[in-house]
């Protein structure tokens, strides 16, 4: 509620992470917000003393009880840890929707000034290669598992839609490789167009990700909401940053349904750390996410047009942004000073940017909603039949040879379909020959068409193919609700 004192878990971070946190709790005070800070750890330092998570219990206790975190950057020291620390914060805590503004500000010079570019990137936020689940296949061979879900796309979907609605935002865009990835990028967008059906106010698009990034450079105020996966997200957003003027200026929230993460989209630029001169308006920014996100819209705003009359002005002015405008570096504010001069501005408009209410700017969690259409008994009332296997061999025989070979070892109930390499059919023979890089694909399906195919069956075909070549994992075929679970190969 407005007026109460908060409590809020703060990590300082690595690198400028203590410098530009520190300004934002200073702005945050002199503005009369009373927020009783919970000092936690995580980072470089808790990955040295030996913890391989880099994120401390007590960090996470402190999280549990206040559910809003203001965090700096944290650096995943090579050597310690293999998992970003910051991964494992968001998918702890499940903080599913990464929320990042970029929009247009006074003061900050970009190619496409005075266009109005105001847009909002909510990307999906611990699924899709974010998973973080790797495997090598062979010496040779690595492979990422992309793991897209019903219930993770229509948590974020849904999300972006109710933030367009409550913000008053037109459209929302999104932004799949469905194209090429028909069923993981595909859900995504099947879910979408589902979603859309309930928001009918607002215009809802589809664009393919790299059109996306064409359009983004070409017009990007035509950008109202646009909702993605994780990668794909990942690299749009630092995009849209890059159009209102780079990563000084760049927040982020990380919302989930029990915990809120405030962040800049900057890592802890190491080479800055200690000097007092770092840019904090990313950060500041995010703080306002997170005062939005506790009902204190009023002071968020107050200080959003402090921090906005503070470029317009362009009295004090941080490196980063000296360098971009031709200004004197040497001269320019450091972050002390420019928090100072954001501070002296608290109770002042900015002259150039019209006023917008409070229910306009990126804030909250979305409503949860009652019916979802996932869950255990949705799943169970799905009919499914699995039709066969695809079994992933190590070897470096030619495809021919080793198909001559399971074409014998399949059996009387299953038959080998065909062999892949890089999901390119190579056997039977197409008359091109990829190049092999020592894992192939061998599909099987059962000898009558379409017919179901036993557990039984596969683990006696995996063990008789073990006995002539090393397999490195299955995957069953399955066709649920008659659709194929499973794609074709290149070719086939
Ligand atoms: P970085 O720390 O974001 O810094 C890259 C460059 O961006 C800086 O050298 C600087 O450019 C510019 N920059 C960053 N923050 C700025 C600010 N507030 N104001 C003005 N300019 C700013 O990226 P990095 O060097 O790749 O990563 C360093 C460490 O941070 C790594 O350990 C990485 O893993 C971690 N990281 C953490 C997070 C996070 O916690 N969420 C995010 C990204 C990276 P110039 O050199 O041109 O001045």
């Amino acid at each position: 509620m407005p007026g109460q004192t908060h409590r809020v878990t703060v990590i300082p971070g690595d690198g400028v992470g203590p410098e530009v946190v520190r300004s934002a709790q200073r702005i945050i005070a002199a503005a009369g917000v009373a927020i009783d800070w919970e000092i936690a750890e995580a980072g470089a330092e808790v990955f040295k003393r030996g913890d391989t998570s880099g994120v401390p219990q007590a960090t996470r206790d402190s999280i549990a009880r206040t559910h809003v975190v203001l965090k700096g950057p944290l650096e995943t020291p090579v050597g310690f840890g293999e998992k970003s620390a910051n991964v494992t914060l968001r998918k702890l805590f499940e903080t599913y929707a990464n929320v990042r503004p970029a929009h247009e500000l006074p003061g900050v010079p970009t190619r496409y000034a005075g266009e109005g570019v105001d847009m909002i990137i909510v990307r999906e936020n611990v699924e899709d290669l974010y998973a973080g689940i790797e495997h090598m296949q062979t010496p040779d061979v690595a492979q990422c598992l992309k793991v897209i879900s019903r219930k993770g796309s229509e948590k974020i979907i849904r999300y972006a839609f109710e933030l367009a609605r409550r913000e008053g935002r037109r459209k929302v865009t999104c932004a799949t490789k469905a194209n090429i990835m028909k069923l993981t990028e595909g859900l995504f967008k099947r879910v979408f167009e589902e979603l859309s059906a309930e928001y009918p106010e607002i215009v809802a698009e589809h664009l393919i990700i790299d059109n996306v990034a064409h359009q983004m450079a070409k017009n990007p105020a035509q950008f109202d909401v646009v909702v993605t996966t994780n990668l794909n997200g990942d690299i749009i957003s630092d995009l849209a940053s890059g159009l209102v003027g780079g990563l000084g200026f760049a927040p982020s929230g990380n919302y989930g349904d029990d915990v809120a993460i405030f962040e800049a989209v900057h890592g802890s630029a190491p080479k800055y750390a200690g000097k007092d001169v770092i840019n904090p308006t990313a950060l500041v920014l995010s703080s306002l996410m997170m005062l939005r996100h506790l009902h204190e819209s009023d002071v968020a705003d107050r200080i959003e047009d402090a921090v906005l009359v503070t470029l317009e002005e362009g009295k004090a002015v941080t490196q980063d942004l000296a360098r971009q405008t031709g200004g004197d570096v040497e001269r320019a504010a450091s972050t002390t000073g420019f928090t100072d001069a954001i501070i002296a501005n608290l109770g002042r408009q900015p002259s150039t940017v019209p006023p917008r209410s409070g229910s306009e700017r990126p804030s909250g969690k979305a409503t949860p909603r009652p019916h979802w259409s996932y869950g255990a008994a949705v799943s169970a009332a799905v009919p499914r039949t699995t039709v066969g296997v695809d079994l992933f061999l190590e070897t470096w025989e030619p495809a021919d040879a080793a198909g001559a070979i399971l074409e014998r070892l399949a059996g009387d109930v299953l038959r080998l379909e065909m062999i892949s390499s890089r999901g390119t059919m190579v056997y039977p023979a197409t008359g091109l020959a990829p190049d092999s890089v020592g894992l192939l694909r061998a599909r099987f399906v059962a000898r009558e068409d379409g017919a179901a195919v036993s557990d039984a069956e596969i683990t006696s075909l995996v063990s008789r193919v073990g006995e002539r070549f090393a397999w490195t994992h299955i995957e069953k075929l399955h066709v649920f609700a008659g659709e194929p679970g499973y794609t074709k190969a290149q070719g086939q």
